[in-house]
C-alpha cells in the first residue's frame, strides 16, 4: 500500500505546522511520498512566500533592489529551521536564487523557489529524500503537461526512493526552463505523483476538514461531505465550491485513485473522500451538496411559431459564438427561448447582442433580465429517488422565493434553479435545510 500526501501552504507555514505534518506522515508507514507547497499564511493578513517571490520579480522588472524583500523570504525559512531546532544551512541556496532573480530569471522559476526550498526543509526534517520536480515533471512546448514522459520518468525516479519529498507547483519545459502550474498548482503535482507511483490513495492535507455541503459564508455551519464522486465534484466546483485545484482531478481520476481531503489541524477527522463511483446503498443524503453563483442574465426571446422555424436556435447561438460567449443554460418553451449567460462576458456586448438577435431572428421581443443567481443542487442520490424535485421546489416556494429558471441535467445528477440575486442566500438555506435535518 502506498499513500501520496500533499500539504498546502497553511499546513507548512511555520515550525508548529511542520511538527503536525511530520506527525501525520510518521503515523503510517504507507505515507511514503509527500508533495509540499511553499509556506503560506500564518495569520489572515500574512503574505504567502509565493507572493513574496512574485514581488521580487516585480521589483527587478522596475529596476528596484530586492534586498529587503528577499531578506524577508530568508527570514521565513530560517525561522522555521531555527524553531524546529534543525542544523540546516540554506544560505548557498538563498544566494544562488537571489542572484538568479537579480539577473532577470523567469517569473515561473522565481515563483517555484518557494516550493523548492520548503521541500528541502521538510525532507531534512523528516529524513526523507528530496526529489526535484524539474527532474520528473515535464511540460510540452505548448505549455501543457507531457503526460507520457512525466509518467515514465517520474515512476522510474520514485521507484528508486523508498521515501521522498517532492516540491509542488512546477516542472520543466523542453528547453530546461522552469514552468509553474497556475496558482494552487501543488494539488496537481500531488495528483501526478500519485498516478506515477500508482498510489492507493492521494491524501490532500489542507486547513479544512473536507468539502462542505454548502458555502459556510451563506449557510451556518454546514456538514462536511463524507463521500463525493468526481462528477459531483465537478458540478459543485463549476458553481464555485472549491476545495482543490480543478486540474488535480484528472490524473488520479484516470487511474481511479481516490482523493481524501484532510485537515492538518484536525487529523482525526476523516475528511472528504472523492471517488469515481459509490454503490447506491452508500448514499448518505439525497443531495451531496448545494452551490451557487450570482452574476447571470437571462436573454428571453419570443417569436410566434418559433417552434417550427428550423435553425432558429443555431442563429441565436452563432451570434453568441461571434462574441466569444458561452451559454450556461438554454431552457425553452414552444415559442420562447431563454439563454442564460454570465454577466462578466455578456454585459460589455449586451446592446450589440440584443440588436443582432432582433435583426437576425426577427423575434417579436428580446428582453434581458439581469441580477440572476444560479444554484446547483447536486447529488447522485437524486437519480432514481422520486420526489426530490418536488421537495426542492416546495422548500423554495415556502420561503416565498420566485424561481426564474429550472434546468435538470439528463444525468439526474443536478438540478439548477435560477433565482433573483436578492433571494440567493434565502434559497440556499431553504434548500440545504430541506435536505439536511
Ligand atoms: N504556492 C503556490 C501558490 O501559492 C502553489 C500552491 O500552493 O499550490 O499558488
Amino acid at each position: 500500500m502506498v499513500k501520496v500526501l500533499k500539504f498546502g501552504g497553511s499546513s507548512l507555514a511555520d515550525a508548529d505546522q511542520f511538527k503536525k505534518v511530520a506527525a501525520i506522515i510518521k503515523a503510517e508507514p504507507e505515507r511514503r511520498y509527500v508533495v509540499a507547497s511553499a509556506p503560506g499564511k500564518r495569520f489572515s493578513n500574512d503574505i504567502k512566500v509565493t507572493d513574496m517571490l512574485y514581488d521580487c520579480y516585480k521589483l527587478v522588472k522596475k529596476n528596484q533592489p530586492i534586498d529587503d524583500a528577499f531578506a524577508l523570504i530568508e527570514e521565513r525559512y530560517n525561522g522555521i529551521i531555527k524553531d524546529l531546532g534543525m542544523k540546516l544551512w540554506l544560505q548557498p541556496e538563498f544566494d544562488r536564487i537571489k542572484n538568479a532573480i537579480v539577473h532577470h530569471a523567469g517569473r515561473d522559476y522565481i515563483a517555484s523557489r518557494g516550493e523548492y526550498l520548503n521541500s528541502i526543509v521538510l525532507a531534512n526534517y523528516i529524513g526523507y529524500d528530496f526529489i526535484d520536480a524539474e527532474d520528473g515533471i515535464f511540460f510540452k512546448e505548448n505549455g501543457t503537461l507531457d503526460t507520457e514522459k512525466t509518467n515514465d520518468e517520474l515512476t522510474a525516479i520514485l521507484e528508486k526512493h523508498e521515501h521522498a519529498v517532492i516540491p509542488g507547483f512546477y516542472g520543466v519545459m523542453p528547453n530546461g526552463t522552469i514552468k509553474t502550474f497556475s496558482r494552487g498548482g501543488s494539488d496537481i503535482t500531488g495528483s501526478i505523483v500519485a498516478r506515477a507511483i500508482k498510489a492507493d490513495i492521494y491524501e490532500n492535507w489542507t486547513d479544512v476538514s473536507g468539502m462542505l455541503m454548502a458555502d459556510p459564508r451563506c449557510v451556518e455551519n454546514p456538514n462536511v461531505i463524507p463521500t463525493i464522486t468526481y462528477s459531483e465534484l465537478r458540478e459543485l466546483s463549476y458553481m464555485g465550491a472549491t476545495v482543490m485545484h480543478e486540474d488535480a482531478i484528472f490524473p488520479v481520476r484516470e487511474m481511479g485513485i481516490p482523493i481524501n481531503i484532510r485537515n492538518t489541524n484536525s487529523p482525526e477527522d476523516s475528511g472528504t473522500m472523492i471517488v469515481s463511483s459509490v454503490e447506491s446503498n452508500k448514499v448518505d443524503t439525497v443531495i451531496t451538496g448545494v452551490a451557487g453563483k450570482k452574476g447571470f442574465s437571462v436573454i428571453a426571446i419570443e417569436k410566434d411559431m418559433m417552434n417550427s422555424e428550423i435553425g432558429f436556435g443555431r442563429n441565436v447561438l452563432e451570434i453568441l459564438e461571434n462574441y466569444n460567449l458561452c451559454f450556461e443554460h438554454l431552457p425553452s418553451g414552444i415559442d420562447t427561448m431563454s439563454v442564460i449567460v454570465n454577466d462578466n462576458d455578456f454585459l460589455p456586448h449586451k446592446d450589440a447582442i440584443v440588436n443582432e438577435i432582433k435583426r437576425r431572428t426577427k423575434a417579436d421581443s428580446v428582453t434581458v433580465n439581469g441580477g440572476i443567481a444560479l444554484i446547483a443542487v447536486v447529488g447522485r442520490g437524486m437519480a432514481g429517488s422520486k420526489g426530490t424535485a418536488s421537495r426542492l421546489f416546495k422548500a423554495i416556494a415556502e420561503n416565498d422565493i420566485n424561481i426564474k429558471m429550472i434546468d435538470q441535467g439528463s444525468s439526474e445528477l443536478n438540478i439548477i434553479v435560477g433565482v433573483s440575486e436578492d433571494d440567493y442566500i434565502k434559497a440556499l438555506n431553504a434548500i440545504y435545510h430541506e435536505f439536511v435535518k
